[in-house]
């Protein structure tokens, strides 16, 4: 049984649904003794874990019981922020009858989601830097990871997600739409944009990206967030790198204000963003460790939107550094187990909202209310790759028609990857980075 359950949600498609896209089947393959859902959901903006643990508390905590079951946890934690008062108050009902199960509040500070802090709030317990909760005997998954892992015990594949569509939208709100949907069409389904000149920003404003509009969402796209193309954010995420290096170079104070902040570093991880920026201004580092550090960096984005006075972007320079050592073959040394917590790290949590306030958003920080009708799409675009590993591989031929659930793309032998399932009913019109399906009907 327990294999099946991991071969469930291979079949299924599922990844990680909150992150990078970690298959999730290769994580239920594990043993471990704890089961954490992350239930933080701490991007500025983004509703729709918190609205689908209100929703679907029993599918939520079937899918706990499910992971717990593939990986002998004997023990499940919802750990989820105070403020979800709803959510917590479903979930408590939910788990009345599983005495494995517990609820732990957080609080409403960035990055809350963050494995390592995550672990180390619910458990008490350091992971080793660059480790991962299954070191120390944890999983950890998203809520919507495990709502989609209790649909794939109903035999049903990922073919939609609910996306939260806001900021300068008519109608901001949460909606589900058939993965490969254009954004574009997401945004029309929240009533089109409010402002003619724009980006589009996905999965938050701190860890996302801005993303063309004519791309489809994925299996991972959680958020969209429509911005004035002046706005902060989008000059933060657009401006070129070495005009970053040269505001480096005049602007930096050497606070380490960017370092006191940063929640791996409080954890104990020897990353310095500071020292980082330093290297930079001096065109080389004090010591060679300050820079492979970078390896540590989760580019949480909290050193550049909430520690910076001077408005500069260690974490990008951290990414573009971490980047350049990679493209060097340096490897990651630093592996250290036994860490020491930063005497002040309960003082220096980044409160949300002063962080919406930072980033300027609080004229975007609306209710979105979650709509149970799925959105209807003529097209989609399905991309192959949309996880953590290779691609996957189609299946199908341009000018099939398939049916909405059907396999079109599967994993590469011997490969870390995930199969992909046509989500809505049509004839392939194109196949390439992405299998393009035409509805018919
Ligand atoms: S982005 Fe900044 S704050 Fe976040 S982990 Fe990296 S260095 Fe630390
Ligand atoms: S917070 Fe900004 S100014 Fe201060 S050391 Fe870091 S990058 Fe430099």
């Amino acid at each position: 049984m327990t294999s099946t359950i991991a071969e469930m949600a291979r079949n299924s498609g599922i990844v990680g649904a909150g992150g990078a896209g970690f298959p999730t089947h290769v994580k239920l393959s594990a043993k471990v003794q704890t089961y954490i859902v992350n239930a933080a959901e701490c991007e500025p903006l983004l509703r729709v874990d918190q609205q689908l643990m209100k929703v679907y508390p029993e599918k939520l905590v079937h899918g706990l019981q499910l992971g717990m079951k593939a990986t002998g946890a004997k023990r499940g934690i919802i750990a989820v922020k105070r403020k979800y008062k709803n959510a917590i108050k479903k979930l408590t009902q939910a788990i009345k009858a599983d005495s494995r199960i517990e609820i732990f509040l957080l609080e409403d500070v960035y990055p809350a989601g963050d494995e390592h802090v995550l672990v180390y709030e619910a458990l008490g317990k350091i992971i080793p830097e660059s480790g991962l909760p299954l070191d120390i005997g944890v999983v950890v998954n998203n809520v919507y990871t495990l709502i989609n892992l209790a649909e794939a015990s109903e035999g049903k594949p990922i073919v939609s997600r609910y996306v939260t569509v806001t900021g300068a939208v008519k109608n901001p709100s949460t909606m589900e739409f058939p993965i490969g949907t254009s954004i574009l069409d997401t945004i029309k389904a929240a009533g089109g944009a409010t402002i003619d000149d724009y980006q589009v920003l996905i999965n938050g404003p701190m860890m996302g990206r801005i993303i063309d509009p004519k791309k489809p969402i994925t299996k991972l796209t959680s958020g969209v967030i429509v911005l004035p193309e002046d706005h902060f954010v989008v000059r933060m995420k657009n401006e070129r790198i070495s005009s970053k290096v040269i505001v480096t170079k005049a602007a930096c104070i050497r606070c380490q204000l960017c370092t006191e902040v940063c929640p791996r570093y409080l954890l104990g991880h020897e990353l310095y963003p500071d020292k980082v920026m330093r290297g930079i201004a001096w065109g080389a580092p004090e010591r060679p460790e300050y820079m492979t550090g970078t390896f540590l960096c989760v580019e949480c984005g909290a050193c550049t939107y909430y520690g910076c006075p001077m408005g500069l972007d260690p974490c990008k320079m951290m990414t573009e550094v971490k980047g350049q050592l990679r493209g060097e073959g340096l490897k990651n040394t630093h592996t250290r187990k036994v860490l020491s917590i930063h005497p002040e790290r309960k003082y220096r949590k980044l409160p949300v909202k002063r962080l919406i306030s930072r980033l300027d958003l609080l004229n975007y920080d609306h209710d979105c209310p979650i709509k149970k009708r799925k959105i209807q799409v003529k097209q989609v675009s399905i991309p192959l790759k949309q996880h953590i590993g290779d691609p996957a591989i189609p299946i199908v031929k341009v000018g099939e028609t398939v049916e909405k659930g059907a396999l079109i793309g599967k994993i590469p032998d011997g490969s870390l990857g995930a199969v992909i399932h046509a989500s809505i009913s049509g004839v392939i019109r194109h196949i390439g980075q992405e299998i393009v399906i035409e509805k018919t009907k």
